[in-house]
C-alpha cells in the first residue's frame, strides 16, 4: 500500500505526472478537479454547487470536497493505494486526510512537490489559455488560481515537511525527465521502506 499526494500549481504538470505515477506504480488516481468537471458535464447537483467556484477559480468548500473525495476513494479499487492530485489544497484538507487515513492505519506515505518558477508559470499559462477547452483557463481565472494556490496551498509544503513527507523536485525539465526524478524518488522511499 503507497499514499502518494502530488503538489504543484496550475500548470506545473502535477495532472500529466499524477497519471504517470498511478500507471507506473499500479495506484488508484483520484484528482479532484476530474471529480468535479464529470459533475458537471452530468449536470449533477454536485456540479452546480461547485461550478461557481471553479468558474471563478475559486477553492470549492471543504466539507464539499471531502465528501466528494470520500465517495470516489470507497468506490475506487484502492487495494495498492492512491495517488491524491489536486487534493488536498488546504491545511483543513490535509488534517482531515491524515486524521481518516490514521482510523484505518493508512498514511500519506510521500509528497511529491513539483516546483515551477513564477515567470515559466505564466508563460505556460500564456499557452493553456489559448489551446484549452476548460472554462478556468482563461488568463483572469488562472491568475486567480494561482493567487489561490501561493496563499491557501504553499502552507502545506511546511506542513508536510515538518515530519519528512515531503519531496521537491524541479517540475522546470521535459515531462519525461521530471517523471524520471519522480521515480528515483519514490524508488528510493520504496527500498529504505
Ligand atoms: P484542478 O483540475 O486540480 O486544477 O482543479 C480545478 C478546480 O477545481 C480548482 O480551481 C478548484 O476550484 C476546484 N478544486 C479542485 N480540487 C480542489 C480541492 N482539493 N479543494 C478545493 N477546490 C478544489
Amino acid at each position: 500500500m503507497l499514499n502518494i499526494v502530488v503538489l504543484g500549481a496550475p500548470c506545473s504538470g502535477k495532472g500529466t505526472q499524477s497519471l504517470r505515477i498511478a500507471s507506473f506504480y499500479n495506484l488508484s488516481h483520484i484528482s479532484t478537479g476530474d471529480i468535479f468537471r464529470e459533475e458537471i458535464r452530468n449536470n449533477t447537483p454536485v456540479g452546480h454547487m461547485v461550478m461557481s467556484y471553479i468558474n471563478k477559480g475559486e477553492l470549492v468548500p471543504d466539507h464539499i470536497v471531502l465528501r466528494e473525495i470520500y465517495r470516489k476513494a470507497t468506490r475506487k479499487d484502492g487495494r495498492n493505494g492512491f495517488v491524491f492530485d489536486g487534493f488536498p489544497r488546504t491545511l483543513n484538507q490535509a488534517r482531515m486526510l491524515d486524521k481518516s487515513l490514521l482510523k484505518k492505519r493508512m498514511k500519506i506515505d510521500l509528497v511529491i512537490f513539483i516546483d515551477v518558477g513564477e515567470s515559466e508559470l505564466v508563460g505556460r499559462m500564456h499557452q493553456r489559455s489559448k489551446n484549452s477547452q476548460r472554462t478556468d483557463d482563461n488568463p483572469d481565472v488562472l491568475a486567480r488560481r494561482i493567487h489561490i494556490y501561493r496563499n491557501q496551498t504553499f502552507p502545506l509544503l511546511n506542513y508536510y515537511q515538518k515530519d519528512g513527507r515531503l519531496c521537491t523536485l524541479s517540475g522546470m525539465d521535459s515531462v519525461e525527465s521530471v517523471f524520471m526524478s519522480i521515480r528515483q524518488n519514490m524508488d528510493n522511499y520504496l527500498n529504505n521502506k
